[in-house]
This record gives C-alpha cells, sequence and structure tokens, in this order.
C-alpha cells in the first residue's frame, strides 16, 4: 500500500464544504492523484445512499469521479464557467453534480441537466487538470443519464439525427439537397449557421494517385465524414490533393459513415459504438487513416474506449503531413492568415504547432495569432443550436479576437468551427474568409506543377 515516507497528508477544504482528509502518494508520480487512493477512500465526503443513476445507461464512472480533487484549477480555462460565474457552470460543479447522483443524495433531474447541457465538452479542463481527470468520458455518460429527461419533440429531432440521418450518408445527400427548400424554416441559429448550399451529389474519387513523377510513399485511407463531406467538400478534395501530391495513395474507403463524434457528445452512445463498429470494417487493413475535421479525429481516437476491439489507425490531417514531412514545394500565398485552434485539436489530440509549422512554409504568408486563442470558439457539436445564448456570446468573442488580428484568412481545422467563425464575421460585417489549412497548402501549393 503507502510507504509512509512518501505519503502526503493532505485536508482538502475547497470552498468551505469538504469533509475529508485525503491521502495523496508521491505527487512527482504521474498517475492521476485519486487513482492512487486505497479502495474505499475517496477525496471528498462519504456515500450515503445507493447511486442514483437510471439503470441500463452509462454512467460516469466512480474511479474517474474520484480523481477530482476539487482543486479548481479548471474553473478560469472554462468557458461556461467565464461566461457565468457560476460553480455550477464550471467542471468542478459539474462533477459535484455527478457525485451527489453517485453518492445517492440527488437524482438525475431539470436541473442536472441544465448544468450538463450548458457544458461544451471542449474539454479544457481536461487539459489542465492536474489529476488527469476524463471530463469528455464522465460528460458524455452524464448525457446519456439525461437523455430520457428532455422533451418528446427534442427527443424525436435527436433521434432523427442521430440514429437515422447521420449513420445514412444518403439521408445526409437528402439532407444536404432539401436544405435551400427548408432553410426558410430551419430555426433562426441553424439557419444562420449552415452554409448557404452543400454539396448533395458530389462524390470523392475512390482512389487517387500521386501525380507522375512524384515517388509513392505509402498508401492512406481518409474519412469523408457527414458534415464535412457534404458542406465542405471542396475541404475533402483539397485533402487529397495536397496528401497525393506529398507522395501517399489515397485511397477513400466505401461503406464509412459518420464517425459518431456528435451522438456520442450528446449521450447517443449506443448509436456511437454502432458507427464505431462500422467505421473498423471500412477501414479495416489500413495504416493510416487520414481525418481533417478535428472533432472526428479526436472522437475517432477513442473508438477502442468506447467499444474495446474498434481502434483505428486515425492521424489528423496536418499531424499526419508534418510528422511525415512534406515532399512537395508548399509554394507562396501572400495573405495574412489567423490560425483558430479548434478545442478538440488543441486539447483532445495536443496539436499546436504542426498546423502553424506547415503554414509557415508557405512563401509570403503571414501567420499572427487569435488573442485568447485557446477559448472555445461556442460551435461544439450542436450546441450553438441548443444552447444559442451562451455560444452566441463566445462566437462574438472569437469573432472580435480575430478581426483584431487584421487577417483576411482564418484557418479552422473543423467544420462546427468553421460554420461558426463564418456566421459571426458576417454577423460582424468582416469578409475575412474561413478556410481549412489544408485548403492553404493546395491554393499556395496549385501553380507549382
Ligand atoms: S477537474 Fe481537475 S482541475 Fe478541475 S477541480 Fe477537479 S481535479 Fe481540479
Ligand atoms: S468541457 Fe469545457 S465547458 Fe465543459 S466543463 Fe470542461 S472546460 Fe467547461
Amino acid at each position: 500500500m503507502f510507504d509512509s515516507s512518501s505519503v502526503l497528508a493532505f485536508y482538502h477544504g475547497c470552498a468551505g464544504r469538504c469533509r475529508s482528509i485525503a491521502v495523496v502518494a508521491d505527487p512527482a508520480r504521474v498517475a492521476p492523484l485519486g487513482g492512487e487512493l486505497p479502495d474505499g477512500a475517496r477525496f471528498i465526503g462519504a456515500a450515503v445512499g445507493a447511486p442514483g443513476w437510471r439503470a441500463g445507461r452509462a454512467a460516469p464512472a466512480v474511479a474517474d469521479l474520484n480523481d477530482c480533487v476539487a482543486c479548481g484549477l479548471c474553473l478560469p480555462h472554462c468557458p461556461t464557467y467565464r461566461l457565468t460565474g457560476e460553480e455550477s457552470a464550471s467542471p468542478r460543479g459539474r462533477i459535484a453534480a455527478m457525485r451527489a447522483v453517485q453518492d445517492g443524495i440527488a437524482v438525475p433531474d431539470g436541473t442536472f441537466e441544465g448544468f450538463m447541457d450548458l457544458c461544451l465538452v471542449c474539454r479544457a479542463c481536461e487539459d489542465v487538470c492536474p489529476s488527469h481527470v476524463p471530463f469528455g468520458r464522465m460528460m458524455e455518460a452524464a448525457r446519456e443519464q439525461v437523455e430520457p429527461l428532455r422533451t418528446r419533440r427534442s427527443r424525436f429531432i435527436r433521434w432523427l439525427g442521430f440514429h437515422w440521418v447521420l449513420p445514412h450518408p444518403s439521408l445526409v445527400r437528402t439532407a444536404a439537397a432539401l436544405q435551400p427548400i427548408a432553410r426558410p424554416f430551419m430555426p433562426k441559429a441553424a439557419r444562420m449557421l449552415t452554409p448557404a448550399r452543400g454539396y448533395p451529389f458530389a462524390r470523392l474519387p475512390r482512389v487517387t494517385e500521386p501525380p507522375a513523377g512524384v515517388e509513392v510513399r505509402g498508401t492512406v485511407a481518409m474519412l469523408s465524414g457527414c458534415v464535412q463531406d457534404r458542406w465542405f467538400h471542396r475541404v475533402n478534395l483539397a485533402t487529397i490533393r495536397v496528401v497525393a501530391r506529398n507522395g501517399w495513395r489515397v485511397v477513400v474507403p466505401t461503406g464509412q459513415a459518420c464517425c459518431g463524434a456528435l451522438a456520442a457528445h450528446n449521450g447517443r452512445l449506443a448509436i456511437a459504438r454502432r458507427l464505431a463498429k462500422r467505421a473498423r470494417h471500412a477501414f479495416v487493413g489500413a495504416d493510416v487513416v487520414v481525418v481533417n475535421a478535428a472533432g472526428c479525429a479526436a472522437h475517432m481516437a477513442t473508438y477502442d474506449e468506447l467499444l474495446p476491439g474498434s481502434a483505428v489507425p486515425v492521424r489528423e490531417v496536418t499531424e499526419f503531413l508534418h510528422a511525415e514531412g512534406l515532399t512537395a514545394r508548399a509554394g507562396s500565398l501572400g495573405a495574412t492568415v489567423a490560425y483558430h485552434d479548434a478545442c478538440h485539436a488543441l486539447r483532445a489530440l495536443k496539436i499546436h504547432d504542426e498546423p502553424r509549422d506547415l503554414l509557415r512554409r508557405i512563401e509570403g504568408l503571414r501567420l499572427v495569432e487569435v488573442r485568447d486563442g485557446d477559448r472555445c470558439c461556442g460551435a461544439a457539436g450542436i450546441y450553438n443550436v441548443t444552447q444559442p445564448g451562451a455560444a452566441s456570446a463566445l462566437g462574438r468573442q472569437k469573432a472580435d479576437a480575430v478581426i483584431a488580428t487584421d487577417a483576411t484568412i482564418v484557418a479552422s481545422s473543423n467544420p462546427g468551427c468553421s460554420m461558426q467563425l463564418a456566421a459571426h464575421l458576417r454577423a460582424a460585417g468582416s469578409d475575412i474568409e474561413v478556410l481549412h489549412p489544408i485548403e492553404l497548402l493546395d491554393r499556395a501549393s496549385a501553380g507549382e506543377g
């Protein structure tokens, strides 16, 4: 058990509410703090009853809840806490609410649902947490618990979207085709966000060889995505061209569908597992699966946790190109570009320098940083539709920060962020163009033969 010479007794007095003495092993160790506790020992309080979770649904794991030492270091990094100043809108407050249910003090109800739904699942808290609390995983489980509390209409719309439309590429095509007709009837928040037109009938080439004279370095598979392929098809085409130009044969396997990220983040774990299994089959045999949407790449990297045995060798495209090296000239493009960090790239995949390094190789391109660039833009999957107030406040802040850079282009590697940025830049009267970094590499190298 514990060696008394290395044991540190630590009274945890957070906000005057804590009642226990916690024992942590040598703080120099990298294991989560709570993970070192003997069975039954907890950082805060004592369980008073049977857990209040709904049976038959995922629930946050006790070990994950115990990892939180309620230190509060995550609070200043949480966008919803910064907006509201309320503990209940902070990571620590949300974990305390989950713990209250686990301890049998509360049950998931409307208040609990409100606390969970206001979270962006941006994982900024996870990134700065000294105890490595897996907040994203806990939130996905907590959201599964609150699903039955939603109104019948909300449940129906979610069921339609997550279980029917997104998993079926033909229905996503139909949605993109019908969008211009449906647009006037869409909720204002959704209308403001979605691009005016999609690409309902566009198709990607199944196999793309590197250009003549370019040595083949290997073969990669590519995720086409659901929203990405129908509304950002041009990003997929640019990805294929850039990756192929750099010596890779690009295969777009048939049978793939939505990766399941949106379903998982919204507590629809059963369909998320089905989609993980489908992706596993679609990409079987691939050495590398290149993904150009940060949210999808981050989610696919957790497949094995979601459904053991379904891991796929995912590489976010800028990280892949950076690690493998560009063999083609990056070309030139005279523009000032602001780089927007998608939360899932920055927080979950720890991607920061890679896309910047790639863009700096473009001759004539001046790269500038966005003030408070590590803060979420408020897109967060369907958050900007379900929580329009908080999403708009964050979107306006981000648009103002981008405008202040004097950039003519903002680079964003996630379709949700791109829509949010475009909508709020437009609303602020700005004509700054929103492009994926891969589109900039494609544009710059287009004239390089
Ligand atoms: S989530 Fe991590 S950083 Fe936040 S209060 Fe808990 S232990 Fe501290
Ligand atoms: S995931 Fe983001 S919004 Fe949610 S609690 Fe953590 S920092 Fe706050």
